[in-house]
């Protein structure tokens, strides 16, 4: 299989209103993305290039992938895709090819994203990949290559996210490269109601629910992990019985128990 399949060009169906939270994120990544593809003459009547590429990072499951998503969705750019993993499992040679393919497809669609998922797995820092005849260096060396066609790249902007920040080859985050840094956290307290209340609007839950109290007790869940604990009590609820027609609190808290944050150790000390 080619690995140019797996760009597509596509209109995601996520919006800002499908992410609790992270307003100032999102603020942040308009001003970053959305206005130099938009407003172009602005950065240049203030004798600045804008931003090429952004770097979204943080722990998993805290909506990296939804808000670039939403970011394509809502400023009607178009956007391609690629997760890291999948370009580097390619036959050798292809790997850089499907790189090539990316940017040039970007640039006939242009104005647009390119969205790196996963990026640490295609731009892992020099010399810290062992044997496969050097892809990944192979791979950086081709990213960066065509990062640097400053000239054909003007309405094209590089939205990158990662898990792991420290793995990013040096070269990749120089300015004129990916330049903007965008950390994304673990949800606080007020993002933390808002995801709660998204998962409620369609669930049926009990007046003895306490979102206050459940908000206390998910203090260090991901987004991906406070969503799971809502699904995880409803089928409590259900596994109860099946005409079950509301979620109580017991069924949180017992959610709570089966549903714990799994940021891995090894994760912790990066954020
Ligand atoms: P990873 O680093 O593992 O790829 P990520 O940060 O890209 O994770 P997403 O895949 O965007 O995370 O989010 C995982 C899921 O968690 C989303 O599909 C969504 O259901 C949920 N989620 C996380 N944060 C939020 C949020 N703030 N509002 C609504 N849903 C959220």
């Amino acid at each position: 299989p080619s690995a140019m399949r797996e760009v597509a060009i596509d209109v995601p169906n996520v919006s800002w209103s499908d992410i609790g939270g992270l307003g100032n994120i999102k603020l942040k990544l308009k001003q970053a993305v959305e206005w130099p593809l938009k407003h172009p003459e602005s950065f240049t009547q203030m004798g600045i290039q804008p931003p090429k590429g952004v770097l979204l990072y943080g722990p998993p499951g805290c909506s990296k992938t939804m808000i670039a998503k939403a970011l394509a969705n809502e400023s009607g750019l178009n956007f391609l895709a690629v997760k890291g993993p999948e370009l580097m499992n390619k036959y050798v040679g292809e790997s850089e090819r499907a790189v090539r393919e990316i940017f040039r497809k970007a640039r006939a669609v242009a104005p647009s994203i390119i969205f790196f998922d996963e990026l640490d797995a295609l731009a892992v820092e020099r010399g810290s990949s062992s044997g496969a005849g050097n892809v990944a260096d192979r791979v950086l060396a081709q990213l960066l290559t065509e990062m640097d066609g400053i000239e054909q790249l003007k309405d094209v902007t590089i939205l990158a996210a990662t898990n792991r920040p420290d793995r990013i080859d040096k070269a990749l985050m120089r300015p004129g490269r990916i330049d903007r840094i965008i950390y994304v956290p673990l949800p606080d307290a007020e993002t933390r109601r808002e995801i709660f209340n998204l998962q409620f609007h369609s669930m049926p839950i009990s007046n003895d629910v306490d979102l206050n109290e459940l908000i206390l007790q998910t203090d260090t869940y991901s987004g991906a992990e406070i969503i799971a604990v809502c699904r995880e009590a409803a089928l409590l609820a259900l596994e109860e019985d099946i005409q079950a027609n509301c979620i109580m609190k017991k069924h949180f808290t017992q959610a709570l128990s089966a549903v714990t944050p799994r940021l891995p150790e090894s994760l912790r000390r990066f954020y």
